[in-house]
């Protein structure tokens, strides 16, 4: 499943995404610690220690998403939610237990493009990790590495292919939106200035 099938399944045309909404639409259980212990019949605190954000299962043909209720900040929970889904929609649990390294590595790219797609922020005209933050709730850390990546994709000129074409369709009228904003406070504080200078 693509990122736009994803979108489009869970009706997503704009910033913040929430990436439990988008599990629930896609059918895959979300749960906290306490219902996830009861439903493997664990101890609680046994999860809390091997897994202190999150982790994704599946069992007796359902998928699901246990997100650690405890852990800090909703940005860090917004993140996890997005790599556990992500593990979940690449197949990651199809037929074992055990996730590799660049399973994970995956997970972390496709969560950190469900949560801020390039196509978009590029589209928005983005330029600080401070914007992206705010614009997309994910973590100052987060968004430094893609701003890095807007850049590199600036440096490289790298036109949308198909699919980011799709997400930015999608994703229009939170763009116009964005865009007529920036637009407005540029001319209020062109206005302003001209005010200044001319006093
Ligand atoms: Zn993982």
């Amino acid at each position: 499943m693509t990122l736009s099938d994803i979108y489009e399944k869970a009706g997503v045309c704009r910033l913040p995404v929430d990436p439990v909404a988008i599990a629930a639409a896609l059918g895959i259980k979300v749960v906290n610690y306490k219902t996830a212990a009861s439903f493997f019949g664990v101890n609680v605190h046994k999860l809390y220690m091997q897994f202190p954000l999150g982790f994704c299962f599946k069992c007796s043909g359902i998928l699901g998403i246990a997100l650690n209720e405890n852990s800090c900040g909703d940005r860090r929970r917004r993140f996890t939610a997005a790599h556990e889904l992500s593990h979940c929609v690449l197949g990651h649990l199809d037929g074992k237990d055990a996730l590799s390294q660049s399973e994970e590595r995956n997970a972390d790219c496709f969560a950190a493009e469900l949560l801020a797609p390039l196509v978009v922020l590029n589209a928005c005209g983005v330029n600080s990790s401070e914007e992206i933050a705010r614009m997309c709730g994910i973590s100052r850390a987060a968004a430094d590495i893609r701003l890095m990546r807007l850049a590199e994709r600036e440096r490289c000129g790298l036109c949308a292919n198909e699919e980011e074409r799709r997400i930015a369709e999608r994703f229009c009228a939170f763009i116009a939106a964005a865009n007529s904003r920036k637009a407005l406070s540029a001319y209020t504080n062109s206005r302003s200035m001209y005010r200044r200078n001319s006093t």
